[in-house]
């Protein structure tokens, strides 16, 4: 990991501009990094590439940076979103925290049937999003969606977008949620048949989907029901190996350089 702080920003970014950080960013380069001034560090804000910005002052409220030359210029990852319905809060938080790493471009949390935690809290996500965003480099940070039930998000899906539904159960039409026999078929292969177009990835609960989501979801077109192998995985596991596969197969682990 490079040792030069990476910071997100709000503000707009250009060679030669200043910027005043916020409490908490000027309490993490003062305190926390002990930089002097001059120091450098690089800064982001989503839209305008990634800049280099020295120290110029410590004022009594705020660090001041003076802006430098820009390092990277904007780009995004695939299009990748990820469903997800709220677990408890340790497993939200690693939920949220990996789905950035994984690089995904929009969260949407969905309340299922079976979904018990209470209501995600918009500050907290945020928070979560930036540091993983600072951490893991990428330059443009994923969008997050008001949780919204399931039976909503459905109704109003853009049916060009493929949502792989993570689901573990069978297809035994007398075993309860649908047995553990006949599974859906394996995510790398059925990703694979779709390609590289905009996609969603979407995991279910503790609890799983309840039997009547799990036939209101098939019925959609645009739905691939996908097994992510025998085992049944926690929520968290379920999204990290989901979106993995995807972005084995489909999305921006593969070089772009030609292959020998
Ligand atoms: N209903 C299960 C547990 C659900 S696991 C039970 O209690 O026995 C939580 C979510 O992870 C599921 O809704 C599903 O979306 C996903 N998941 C876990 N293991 C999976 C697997 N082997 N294949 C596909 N999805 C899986």
């Amino acid at each position: 990991m490079s040792a030069t702080p990476r910071l997100y920003v709000e503000g707009a970014l250009e060679a030669g501009g200043r910027l005043e950080l916020d409490q908490a960013q000027s309490h993490y380069l003062a305190r926390v990094m002990r930089l002097r001034v001059g120091d450098v560090v690089r800064v982001f804000n989503g839209r305008d590439g990634e800049f280099d910005a020295e120290v110029a002052e410590f004022g009594k409220r705020a660090v001041v940076l003076s802006v430098a030359e820009r390092r990277r210029v904007q780009e995004s990852g695939p299009d990748l979103w990820l469903l997800f319905a709220p677990v408890k809060k340790s497993a939200t938080d690693l939920i949220v925290e990996k789905a950035v790493e994984l690089g995904v471009s929009r969260i949407v949390p969905v309340r299922t049937r079976w979904t018990n935690a209470p209501p995600l809290r918009a500050e907290r996500l945020q928070r979560i999003i930036v540091e993983a965003a600072e951490q893991t480099e990428r330059l443009d940070l994923p969008e997050v969606e008001t949780e919204a039930s399931l039976e909503n998000i459905l109704a109003g899906w853009d049916a060009s977008r493929v949502l792989f539904f993570c689901d573990e159960a069978g297809d035994e039409p007398d075993a309860p949620w649908g047995g553990r026999g006949v599974r859906a078929p394996d995510i790398a292969s059925v990703v694979a048949r779709e390609g590289t177009g905009p996609a969603a990835i979407l995991i279910g609960p503790e609890g799983g989907f309840a039997p009547e989501e799990r036939a209101a979801l098939r019925e959609n077109a645009f739905i691939r029901a996908v097994s992510l192998g025998p085992r049944v995985l926690r929520a968290e596991t379920a999204v990290i190996a989901a979106l993995s596969v995807w972005q084995a197969v489909a999305g921006d682990w593969p070089s772009k350089a030609p292959q020998n």
